[in-house]
């Protein structure tokens, strides 16, 4: 019997990055030194002090089902933590805990959108949000960025994306992919415009809130304007800052009806997150975060170490990002110029695959993200191998004619 996929199935794209990252699979399988630069997670390791929360939680016998939403303690935790990182208040009817900040944004558009209704994504966008809107039967309205706006969307770019069948905004910042961050006054600007279509809900992904950089103040929406906080959903996890990406939480705080709403979602779907990576989590917020600013330290040498590769590499250029761990370089001006082996490059999905041919290194093409022509570096792994990258990328764009 053939496999039919469901039509919600059916609407999904499969991943562009897939592609590359199955080339790069070949090409260290025939023994290839690839260089991968497209992982989205810290290459450090979780902090000793969440290990052992979790190990005790283990030996405690905190080992079943708990509250679908997240245990009291940890509602707790996150409620502190938006009082003291964000000036927020919220109380635990309006927490929201799920096995990752993924599911927090699935479970965010399942209990809201309707056949149809459309999400404002500014692109370049984290590849999730269009296909998770797609899965609902959403409509994805990618607002493409522009470079000369450090990649973020402007007051007038969102005003004219809004429609009557508007339901959300994403905001996505420090980002993936470009590491760019919103100002407050970028932020309060935005809010303007959002003041006056009173239909439309705000999501804000503020996953990269630490790892920023050169003095970046982050600041997230509902606190920079507190007339959104009714249609705001303040979105964060520990998978990032934490370097907790495989103990899958992810939190949100907004107004108590939605926060019911997904948790009708996760009683149906996934239920509780993992009760020991939920005791680690309290940890983690509650702990001393003494260790972010060694880690931010080596991140900010790395990104200096891409984003001045970058710069010499000719027909590259770059934003400085204010977080996060990725440089997104726009590659227009290699379009249309050929590789020694005489393949033309047509697009940034060309770049890449000759980047990885070439010189082994694999990076993200701008397509993935939404924004052509262009590719996400990850800078998450060691200076030396960055050094190395750096180099090939070079040697690669002057190699093109
Ligand atoms: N939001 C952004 C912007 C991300 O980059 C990621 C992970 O790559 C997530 C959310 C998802 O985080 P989690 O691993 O907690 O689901």
């Amino acid at each position: 019997m053939t496999f039919k996929p469901s039509e919600a199935l059916s609407r999904v794209k499969p991943s562009a990055t897939l592609a590359v990252a199955q080339k790069a699979r070949d090409l260290r399988a025939k023994g290839v030194d690839v260089i991968g630069l497209g992982a989205g997670e810290p290459d450090f390791d979780t902090p000793d002090h969440i290990k052992e929360a979790a190990i005790d939680a283990i030996r405690r016998g905190e080992t079943k089902y708990t509250a679908v939403d997240g245990i009291p303690e940890l509602k707790d935790a996150i409620i502190k933590k938006f009082r003291r990182d964000n000036a927020l208040d919220y109380s635990a009817s309006q927490i929201h805990v799920a096995p990752g900040g993924k599911p927090v944004i699935y479970n965010a558009f399942a209990a809201t959108l309707d056949a149809g209704d459309e999400v404002i994504i500014p692109a370049p966008y984290w590849v999730t949000y269009p296909e998770v809107v797609r899965l609902q039967a959403g409509t994805p309205v990618e607002v493409k960025t522009r470079i000369e706006n450090g990649y973020k969307i402007t007051p007038a770019e969102l005003d004219a994306a809004i429609t009557p069948r508007t339901k959300w905004l994403i905001l996505n910042s420090p980002s993936n992919p470009t590491g760019m961050g919103y100002t407050a006054a970028e932020l309060k600007a935005l809010a303007e415009v959002l003041l006056r279509h009173p239909h439309v809900w705000i999501m804000t992904d503020d996953m990269y809130e630490h790892i920023v950089y050169d003095g970046y103040e982050f600041a997230t929406i509902a606190q920079v304007e507190p007339r959104l906080y009714d249609r705001t959903l303040t979105m964060n996890g520990v998978s990032k800052a934490y370097s907790m990406t495989g103990w899958r939480i992810g939190y949100a705080a907004g107004p108590e009806a939605l926060i019911a709403g997904m948790r009708k979602v996760i009683s149906q779907t996934t239920s509780n997150p993992c009760s020991i990576s939920q005791w680690a989590a309290v940890a983690a917020l509650n702990g001393d975060h003494g260790f972010l600013k060694p880690r931010n330290e080596a991140f900010l040498r790395r990104r200096n170490l891409v984003l001045a590769a970058v710069e010499e590499a000719e027909g590259l250029v770059a934003p400085t990002p204010e977080g996060a761990f990725y440089v997104f370089a726009d590659c227009a001006g290699a379009m249309g110029k050929t590789t020694p082996s005489g393949q033309e490059i047509q697009n940034d999905t060309d770049f890449c695959a000759a980047l990885l041919e070439a010189e082994a290194v694999a990076v993200v093409p701008g397509i993935a993200f939404g924004l052509e022509p262009g590719f996400r570096i990850s800078y998450a792994t060691d200076d030396d191998t960055l050094v190395e990258a750096g180099k090939r990328i070079q040697r690669f764009c002057a190699s093109l004619k």
